[in-house]
């Protein structure tokens, strides 16, 4: 087992720009969605929550899914649950795959690979969030529907009198059908969220909603009662908009928001020991004081892992309690913080979105900074010997070029096309980047078959 305790490059997409990042803190597995529209998913693939053959239980390196699957539409956003995973089109559509057996998919049975939610059909869906076996949906109307687990009433669709009887008699069946959630009728939603088994809710007006599992006050009500439908919180019920939230997300058993003067508030548990713990539970929103004067832009929450970046100060915060360098501290560097600290590796590259899942974190950060290409890449390429890869000659190194992509280096005059002299900026050699080849992701040809340790290790045996 690898672990990455420093930031890296994902190897295979440094020449594609990134506009989203997709996970979640139940997730072993993640989505990545470019800004052309296409995405790309990495990690666990047990009950095929990748779109592909469950047989392929661990997907190591991002595979890009096939824009046919999608109908050719572009793919906007996603989210993933524990075993499964929603993905959203430009055309509205929602598509499903993975574990199905709690209905979190929206129909009946398991068909393989990414499939239309029918049932979502008539609504232009605009959002979606996943909890462990439970998924949330916002369409164009503010309006938000759920289906899959109402265990603990996380789908918001029952009274809480009858919640009890519900988790006693019906918690394991399914609700495959997506339901309106009515107790915000009356409210035009933005932003939905999902913890493992609890949601919240942002309307436009800056006013949070939460329901389902209440244990350790991470619905922020000051008692640790569970919820069959939605609930206002009193701290983002301000009369002053500035003082209502901006943002939501859910880690798996705590909360988060940032007000209108980019504050950090959280709520529920996320330590083993001490406040915050299960035995000292922040039972509603707190300012966290080691933020205080912090402008933060983004916020996620992990399985165990904390996040706050501040854009503007070209800084990313994390802390948690981690075992798998999720937090990104360093190589050679403590790996756990119950206090905030800088990701130092980062510091002074502009951080856009953060999505933390668990065990692991991805994060997009502005490209236009000579520090970001200097963070190391993975997966990392075995030490070839020197020199041309087309000639095999190490002289005449003042004319040696490095692709960006895969570190094979290259003569100007033996790169293909020829160059004349080293170019400004990133290059790729015409492995990564065949010439005569259209340069888009639309055709499967253009993407490596091999991941590049492959090609390395096929290099290195031929
Ligand atoms: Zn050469
Ligand atoms: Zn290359």
């Amino acid at each position: 087992m690898t672990f990455l305790y420093t930031p890296h490059l994902i190897r295979e997409l440094v020449d594609v720009p990134i506009e989203k990042v997709v996970t979640s803190p139940v997730a072993c597995h993640s989505v990545l969605i470019s800004s052309a529209g296409e995405a790309w998913v990495l990690g666990r693939n047990d009950r095929g929550q990748l779109g592909k053959d469950h047989a392929e239980q661990n997907i190591r390196y991002p595979v890009r899914l096939d824009p046919a699957v999608f109908n050719k539409e572009k793919v906007v956003t996603a989210a993933t649950g524990r075993n499964h995973t929603l993905i959203v089109t430009d055309a509205g559509k929602v598509y499903g795959a993975g574990d199905n057996r709690l209905g979190q998919l929206g129909r009946n049975g398991s068909i393989p690979g990414f499939t239309l939610i029918k049932s979502l059909k008539d609504h232009t869906v605009v959002d979606v969030a996943c909890g462990a076996d439970f998924s949330v949906v916002l369409n164009d109307n503010g309006q938000v529907f759920t289906f899959g687990s109402l265990e603990f009433g996380q789908l918001g669709t029952v009274t809480s009198s009858n919640l009890l009887k519900i988790a006693g008699q019906f918690g394991a069946e399914p609700s495959p059908d997506p339901t309106l959630v009515q107790g915000l009728s009356n409210r035009k939603i933005v932003s939905v969220t999902c913890g493992t088994n609890h949601t919240l809710a942002l309307d436009d007006e800056g006013y949070v909603f939460s329901w389902g599992f209440g244990g350790f006050g991470r619905l922020g009500h000051s008692e640790q009662k569970d919820l069959g439908s939605p609930r206002m919180i009193d701290q983002f019920s301000s009369t002053h908009r500035i003082n209502r939230a901006v943002k939501i997300t859910c880690g798996a058993t705590c909360s988060m928001a940032i007000d209108g003067n980019k504050q950090l508030y959280l709520w529920g548990k996320w330590k083993n020991t001490g406040d915050g713990s299960s035995g000292q539970p922040w039972m509603f929103p707190k300012p966290l004081f080691d933020l205080n004067g912090w402008k933060v832009s983004d916020i996620a929450a992990g399985a165990s892992s904390l996040f706050a970046l501040v854009y503007s100060e070209k800084t990313s915060i994390a802390w948690g309690q981690v075992k798998y360098g999720e937090l990104g501290y360093g190589d050679d560097v403590q790996r756990s913080s119950t206090i905030p600290q800088k990701i130092e590796p980062l510091e002074g590259i502009a951080p856009l979105m953060i999505s933390a899942g668990l065990g692991h974190t991805l994060m997009i950060v502005k490209p236009d900074n000579e520090l970001v290409p200097e963070l190391p890449k993975w997966p990392a390429v075995e030490e070839t010997e020197d020199g041309c890869v087309k000639c095999k000659k190490t002289d005449d190194e003042d004319n040696l070029l490095l692709c960006d992509k895969c570190d094979d280096s290259i003569h100007t005059y033996c790169a293909i096309p020829k160059l004349t002299e080293i170019p400004e900026g990133e290059w790729y050699c015409d492995r990564c980047h065949p010439p005569n080849k259209k340069r888009s992701h639309s055709t499967s040809s253009s993407v490596p078959d091999l991941s590049v340790s492959e090609r390395k290790k096929a290099k290195a045996a031929a």
